[in-house]
């Protein structure tokens, strides 16, 4: 392990102030992603500033609590596990806690918060080896996967740089929720940031991964009220039931008024360079009575367009049927 810098932030100002003149400074709130690439010497930092404390001073950090014009705010120092027991959450957007209870295990979901969830980063095997290149890790090394063993990796958005999907599934819940991700900069400085835009195309630079900057702290996500999401669900496909990352999963909610669909909400894990909110599947499902049909071109929409590489070709068919199961296990709720 190499020798770093450690500091315990003692308010939001001091967390970002510290972090905005040291270029490799990280902050540390789970550690289930950054003490894991550490090991790997993925990432090196040389100051870490935890932000644990943060959430003994801001009671906001650690909260789920209901917005005053409907929805919900949820801190970003809220652990997985508590985040997917919620009673709110169960009721009202039961997609997102099940995406939660579909990730990880019960002791990575009892220390992951939302804030490090959303910033979790790709679990490419050649970003995760040293020895490889990899355009993400170290820009201009080129893309080991791109003619390498490429199975669990992305077939949406990808780039001639960069095809590593994205592993969160509490991304592609909140995404389909339309969730605003808010955060706060060592100026003091507040800013909200739809979650649709908050993930970046890997394109010519996939060492970026969000629009978040250096200095800026992720605070809460915030959940519209979107009364039909009592009606949603999540479905993962893995290669074993528990402890797996998705090969195709699908976040789903269906407003259904006397057998039509009347709104939707569809987005995609597994298969994207990002956290896949499909509004091409939304629209065509819009209008539509609810059936085998409705769900089939949904899917030909959602998948449109998709890239395999050599070893994932699979995936356009599985992601398809993922969708089609998922939509129709809505429906018939
Ligand atoms: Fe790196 Fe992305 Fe290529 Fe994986 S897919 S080796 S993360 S550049």
């Amino acid at each position: 392990m190499r020798d770093f810098h450690y500091k315990r932030a003692k308010s939001m100002e001091d967390a970002t102030r510290s972090i905005s003149g040291d270029p490799t400074a990280k902050m540390l709130a789970g550690g289930t992603t950054l003490i894991d690439l550490m090991k790997l010497y993925v990432e090196r930092p040389d100051f870490i500033v935890d932000i644990n404390p943060l959430g003994k001073i801001s009671s906001d950090l650690v909260a789920i609590a209901p917005l005053a014009h409907g929805g919900l705010r949820i801190g970003s120092l809220v652990r997985n596990s508590d985040l997917a027991w919620n009673d709110l959450v169960k009721r009202d957007y039961p997609v997102l806690s099940e995406a939660l209870l579909a990730g990880a295990s019960g002791q990575i979901r009892n220390m992951a918060t939302v804030g490090g969830n959303l910033l979790q980063r790709t679990r490419c095997e050649y970003f995760r080896d040293t020895s490889m290149g990899c355009n993400k890790r170290e820009p201009g090394s080129g893309c080991s996967a791109l003619d390498g063993f490429n199975r669990m990796h992305a077939i949406l958005g990808t780039s001639e740089k960069c095809i590593a999907a994205n592993p969160s599934d509490m991304s592609v819940a909140l995404v389909a929720l339309d969730a605003q991700v808010r955060v706060r900069s060592s100026a003091g400085a507040e800013r909200t940031i739809p979650l649709v835009d908050f993930h970046l195309l890997p394109g010519e630079h996939p060492e970026r991964e969000s629009v978040l900057h250096h200095d800026e702290l992720i605070t809460a996500v915030d959940l519209p009220a979107i009364p039909f999401a009592r009606r949603s669900h999540y479905i993962k496909v893995r290669d074993r039931s528990s402890y797996a990352f998705a090969l195709a999963s699908a976040a789903v909610a269906l407003d259904l008024r006397d057998g039509m669909i009347h709104d939707a909400r569809v987005a995609m894990g597994g298969v994207g360079t990002k956290p896949w909110r499909s509004h091409v599947a939304e629209k065509a499902l819009i209008g539509l009575r609810a059936s085998d049909d409705a769900w089939r071109a949904a899917a030909e929409a959602a998948l449109h367009g998709a890239k395999p590489h050599r070893y994932n070709k699979f995936k356009i068919e599985l992601a398809k049927r993922t969708l089609v199961k998922t939509l129709s296990e809505v429906a018939a709720m």
